[in-house]
């Protein structure tokens, strides 16, 4: 497995100062991908989870990462923890021959940090993948809890607070939904709204994702990926990847609230800007979806998780959320700068 650590990146669009960059590559397993520290924190630890993706190139998959890294860091600071922020991005190969074998291979390069980095699971890796790794290394986290179940949590959280702002009542009854990606948080995003909610569209790029929430949900109304932005539904909830609120789409919505599960929504802060302008109410991301990390880091923190010392601490979600609306409202400014504005005082 060969491991190197790379500098000079101060000419990639996402770079920010980032602490520690690793690309490690095993070629006899097709395995290759980065680590990346925004940054350590003052705990000499940096957390954020692995992901597993089909990136069209190795820049694709550096950009991701330095980006989600920096979105760990704004999120774990947030959620008032002194650790810091990163990312692992592995480029899946077409065919993964021994997925054990490539897996636990990966976690040699998670554990080159010697317990600086601790990684758990992110988009296209499974629970199962999760154990796995965990066999290995010290350093993978959620095997005891369920991360989504708390990611889940938090944004319904979330919800009720946009939901009461907006309808004056944090009741989902009669609302209707539009939710993007039906992996793991869509799911569990839906399985909270699922009784109350009086529509709810949703979809996936991938065909059998969608059949299998069909098949769990029967009452939603599956549509293509791309119709899913113009539906005239009250809240649009990417659960998918990042960058999806772009130039493009965001002119698309009709819906009152965007709230949902994905990191890194906006392709960038004029988004932000333009959902404001457009009276649309953007919870942001890293804000309602720190459930996951607060469960992962009960589990890390304790020998054994606890359900209520985590959902005491998913209440950060609620106060934060409820702040950066004060002050949106108050000084009439979109809430993604309130919430980057309020991270700098945190985190400089
Ligand atoms: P997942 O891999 O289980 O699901 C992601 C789904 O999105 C897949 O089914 C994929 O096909 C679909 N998708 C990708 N691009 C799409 C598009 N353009 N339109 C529609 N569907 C699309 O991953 P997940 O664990 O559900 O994570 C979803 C998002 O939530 C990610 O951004 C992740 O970083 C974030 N997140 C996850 C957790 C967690 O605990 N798993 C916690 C916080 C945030």
């Amino acid at each position: 497995m060969k491991i190197v650590e790379l500098e000079n990146l101060k000419s990639l669009s996402k770079y920010d100062n980032h602490q520690l960059v690793l690309f490690f590559e095993d070629s006899a397993l097709q395995l290759k991908g980065y680590i990346v520290i925004h940054r350590f924190g003052e705990k000499k630890r940096a957390f954020g989870a692995t992901r597993l993706w089909a990136y069209q190139n190795q820049e694709q998959a550096l950009t991701d990462a330095l980006l989600l890294s920096k979105t760990m860091s704004y999120k774990l600071a947030m959620a008032g923890y002194k650790y810091g922020g990163a990312k692992a991005v592995i480029i899946r190969p077409k065919i993964i021959i021994n997925r054990p074998k490539f897996l636990q291979t990966y976690v040699q390069a998670v554990d080159e940090l010697a317990g600086k980095f601790i990684t758990g699971q992110d988009v296209g890796l499974l629970m199962d993948d999760v154990k796995i790794m965990k066999a290995k290394s010290k350093n993978i986290v959620g095997t005891k809890i369920d991360p989504v179940k708390y990611t889940a949590i938090g944004l319904f959280i979330a919800l009720e607070v946009c939901l009461n702002e907006i309808f004056g009542s944090k009741s989902v009854q009669g609302r209707s939904f539009a939710v993007q990606g039906l992996g793991n948080i869509g799911q569990g995003l839906i399985r909270n709204i699922y009784s109350g909610a009086k529509t709810i569209y949703a979809t996936d790029i991938n065909p059998e994702r969608c059949k299998a929430a069909k098949k769990m949900f029967s009452n939603i109304k599956i549509v293509e990926p791309a119709a899913i932005y113009r539906l005239p539904a009250d809240v649009f909830s990417p659960c998918a990847l990042g960058g999806i609120l772009n130039k493009s789409s965001v002119e698309k919505l009709r819906c009152k609230i965007v709230l949902g599960g994905a990191n890194s929504q906006l392709s960038d802060d004029s988004i932000g800007i333009k959902l404001h302008q457009k009276g649309i109410l953007y919870a942001p991301d890293y804000v309602v979806n720190a459930g996951g990390v607060i469960s992962i880091i009960d589990e890390f923190e304790h020998s054994q998780p606890k359900p209520s010392r985590i959902i005491k601490r998913l209440q950060v979600i609620k106060k934060n959320l409820k702040n950066i609306i004060d002050i949106s409202k108050k000084n009439n400014q979109p809430t993604n700068l309130i919430a980057g504005k309020l991270i700098k005082k945190i985190i400089g």
